[in-house]
């Protein structure tokens, strides 16, 4: 019997014939010498949460959540070694007991590591490149039946390809994460005006560790949020910033949306309340927390980003058209900064790069609106999220990432019967 998967973004709806849950390498390799024999194709999934067709298959899902945890620690304190299947929040709190943390993160903490590392998984900051750039070496089961270790300075190409590979050379069994000693983060959030979130990005980006913002369409206003290291004591709200967070931010949030759905010319004034309801304040508390929030309402997304210098002009555009074009559509778009890195198909590779994200709440049009600005960050060179909703055919990733035909000659060689890829993957390699 079939088994029904669904993503967190609803975008995927499938049956695979198997969903397999391997706790010991053996077990992978295993799965993947059957599914080479029977020619099966074999699929990974993490925690389900990216929007794109990259864990679809009929046949083998594989799943990793009987694989967590830490299994070694540098003696010199540089890197741990997790299981590929250990969930981001519980590998920042097992990190934080042994006095550690990853430097950066994105803005959940739900993601499998090797789902958020395998699909360019960013936060912000002008210091800070993609989640993958915190790999010091990936262990991999490689459809031909090796288990090999990769890094900078073993099979160094292999290592650059599978920092970031979409799952698909094989499947990654273990990494050693870069870890910096625990830090504590203070949080501000306040209202600001879009122009100066723009004008001022350079001086923001110096002045915070993690800048980033949320404009709302059809007003001026901008969530601000700014982070910085701290010493200062702890201060999260306790039960009234859960409150807020669950039931104003998320219930009140979805309450309204849904009302937004169903009424048409609700969406303006309801992105206008938004803005005004931003959480004002100032938070502190331990790294991993500070960056995770939670995320009850669904919602399509789609990220690209656009060289630094292309940034100001990119996304004036985007503002302009999203007014001129009057989409029906009260989600915000975020915008944040990644730094350059050398991982051979990063969206951040050989350049710093500036993320624009556009929402839409699900169960409204999405398709004309995310076309339409999707055009634009194709007139600027624009890099999608693998993760997240997009149209890019095979040449354009060719023409956009220097090292797209690199990438696919290797997953040829790890994976010469191609079982690690479905109808997607072998479209874009
Ligand atoms: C609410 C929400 C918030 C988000 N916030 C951010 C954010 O702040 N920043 C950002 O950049 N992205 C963000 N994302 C996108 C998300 O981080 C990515 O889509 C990520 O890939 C999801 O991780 P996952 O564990 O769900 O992996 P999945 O989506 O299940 O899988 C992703 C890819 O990883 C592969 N994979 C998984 N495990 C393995 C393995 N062991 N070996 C090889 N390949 C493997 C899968 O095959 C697939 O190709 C967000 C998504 C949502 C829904």
């Amino acid at each position: 019997m079939s088994i029904r998967i669904q993503n967190w973004g609803r975008s995927l709806d499938f049956n695979a014939d198997q969903v397999l849950y391997p706790a010991s390498e053996d077990e992978i390799l295993t799965i993947l010498s059957n599914a080479t024999f029977n020619r099966k194709t074999v699929r990974i999934i993490g925690s389900g949460h990216s929007w794109t067709n990259l864990i679809v298959t009929s046949d083998i899902l594989v799943s990793l959540d009987r694989w967590q945890g830490i299994t070694e620690v540098d003696p010199g304190g540089k890197w741990v070694e997790v299981k590929s299947g250990t969930k981001l929040l519980k590998l920042g709190n097992d990190l934080w007991s042994m006095g550690f943390a990853m430097e950066n993160l994105g803005d959940i903490d739900v993601q499998s590591i090797a789902g958020a590392l395998n699909t360019g998984t960013h936060g912000t900051g002008k210091d800070f490149g993609t989640l993958a750039t915190q790999i010091h070496a990936i262990t991999i089961a490689l459809p031909t039946g090796e288990l090999i270790e990769v890094s900078e300075t073993q099979n160094h190409d292999l290592f650059k390809a599978g920092q970031i590979s979409l799952g698909a050379l094989g499947i990654i069994t273990r990494y050693k994460l870069k870890v910096v000693k625990a830090f504590n983060l203070e949080y501000i959030s306040k209202l600001g005006k879009i122009r100066d979130a723009i004008d001022n990005f350079d001086k923001y980006n110096n002045e915070y560790r993690n800048y980033e913002f949320y404009w709302f369409p059809y007003t001026e206003e901008v969530q601000l949020k700014l982070v910085n290291e701290t010493v200062k004591p702890i201060k999260d709200g306790g039960f009234m910033r859960d409150f807020d967070d669950i039931v104003i931010e998320n219930m009140g949030y979805f309450a309204l949306s849904e009302w937004s759905r169903t009424h048409k010319k609700f969406y303006k004034p309801f992105s206008k309340f938004s803005a005004r309801g931003v959480p004002k304040g100032t938070w502190r508390n331990h790294s991993n927390k500070i960056f995770a929030t939670k995320r009850w309402v669904r919602f399509k997304e789609m990220e690209y980003n656009v060289a630094k210098d292309k940034f100001q002009e990119c996304i004036t555009e985007i503002i302009e058209t999203i007014h001129k074009r009057d989409f029906r559509v009260h989600m915000p778009l975020e915008v944040r900064y990644v730094k350059a890195d050398d991982i051979m198909i990063s969206p951040a590779s050989g350049r710093d790069a500036v993320y624009m994200a556009v929402h839409q709440y699900n169960g409204m049009d999405y398709q004309e609106y995310f076309r339409t600005i999707e055009e634009i960050f194709w007139k600027y060179d624009g890099r999608p999220h693998f993760g997240k909703m997009n149209t890019m055919k095979k040449e354009q990733f060719i023409q956009t990432y220097p090292n797209w035909t690199q990438f696919s000659r290797i997953q040829h060689e790890c994976d010469p019967k191609g079982i690690m890829l479905n109808d997607y993957l072998k479209s874009i390699f």
